[in-house]
């Protein structure tokens, strides 16, 4: 297999597993309920503690990133409750429609997808009325912005449910000290490991409101969960081989240490943006562009799913379509996890051919240089 071979997945999630991880999750089953499951359970904790820089409890369910939502809501709202859903993307809009579905007063206050929301609008409208929670997007995985929610706790009552699937790892977002009740991450994203588990941080508020919270739920209630997790046990079988790679990915990004992580993200991104720019693309998002998926839009003259399905079968280079009404007007780049930063030339340079290919005006090769002259660049 020559380089240009090498299939290169790079879409916002599931990222690619580094072999370490995968090889994790070969060994063989154990007991659900014996002491071995017990340990590995307890470290995956203290290590999302540690991920989501929180004191908190956090549970661990086996779900994708949506289960988390899910239960980020019925755990601690009833039907009823006077809720305000952020939104400026898909993500943003499902959370919103999951609190909907349950039975909550949903108000969405939506901004322009590719622009990052608001945050004086948000604070004036959660003066205006006392508001039950508030949900948003940490990372909109859907448009390539990343909001800025330092302040969004500040000034009300309401709860602060935060969505940070796709920005946990990613970019700073210190849930304790952001005063942030809820907070959700799923492990396809920057954990480099499977999809298949979904890790939830509540605060101390939080929690409390779960003993009153009338929403239905069974498997995902947390009352249970927070017994088992007691015995070092989950109250229904857990994917055990995602708590393996989990463990060694926990392990590995701590050695790393956040604030490199968060560096490296960036560093990453701006040098995707280069590339892009560089074969004469325009970005989708106008300011607050994020460190983990970038949303460039397509040239007019090539439908997005023949430059996708191109790139897949010509190049061996997977990228994401846009979704909802972006389906046909944007691609998306993932620059999310452990994915070595060698990749990012490799698969901009294959991303020139295949434009030009389909008769775009750039040089192929510009994307390339510009990204490795970004990622070599001394660190600012
Ligand atoms: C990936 C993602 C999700 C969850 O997706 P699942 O497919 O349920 O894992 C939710 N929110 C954001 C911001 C995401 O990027």
């Amino acid at each position: 297999m020559t380089e240009a071979d090498r299939d290169l997945l790079l879409i916002p999630g599931p990222t690619p597993v580094t072999p370490t991880f995968a090889e994790a999750m070969a060994r063989p089953m154990i007991d659900h309920r014996g002491p071995e499951f017990a340990a590995i359970l307890r470290a995956c904790v203290a290590g999302l503690r540690w991920a989501f820089q929180t004191r908190n409890e956090v549970f661990i369910l086996t779900g994708s990133g949506t289960s988390a939502m899910e239960a980020a809501i019925v755990n601690t709202l009833s039907p009823g409750d006077r809720v305000l859903a952020v939104s400026a993307g898909s993500f943003g809009d499902r959370f919103g429609h999951i609190a909907q579905r349950f039975g909550a007063a949903v108000e969405i206050l939506g901004f322009p997808w590719g622009e990052a929301i608001d945050l004086d609008a948000v604070h004036a409208r959660l003066r205006s009325q006392p508001y039950r929670a508030v949900l948003t997007t940490f990372n909109e995985t859907s448009t390539g912005v990343m909001h800025d929610l330092a302040t969004l706790a500040q000034g009300h009552d309401a709860l602060v449910l935060v969505d940070a699937i796709s920005g946990a790892l990613v970019a700073d977002l210190p849930m304790d000290a952001w005063g942030i009740d809820v907070c959700v991450a799923s492990s396809q994203k920057a954990f480099s490991i499977p999809p298949g588990l979904s890790f939830i941080a509540l605060s101390e508020r939080a929690a409390v409101s779960g003993t009153t919270a009338k929403m239905p739920r069974f498997a995902l209630d947390l009352a249970p969960a927070r017994d088992f997790a007691a015995k070092g046990q989950t109250p229904f079988t857990p994917a055990i081989p995602q708590f393996y790679a989990l463990q060694a990915s926990l392990d590995e990004l701590q050695v790393i240490g956040l604030e490199s992580l968060f560096r490296r993200h960036a560093a990453r991104a701006a040098a995707v943006r280069d590339g892009v720019r560089a074969l004469h693309l325009d970005l989708f998002a106008r300011s607050h562009y994020s460190p983990a998926v970038t949303a460039v839009r397509a040239p007019q003259s090539i439908p997005v799913k023949r430059l996708l399905a191109h790139l897949r079968e010509r190049y061996a280079l997977t990228l994401a379509g846009g979704q909802d009404h972006l389906a046909d007007a944007i691609f998306r780049i993932g620059h999310l996890g452990l994915t070595p930063d060698g990749d990012y030339a490799e698969a901009l340079a294959r991303l020139g051919r295949g434009l030009s290919d389909l008769g775009w005006d750039c040089d192929p090769s510009a994307g390339a240089t510009a990204v490795d002259a970004a990622l070599s660049a001394p660190a600012p």
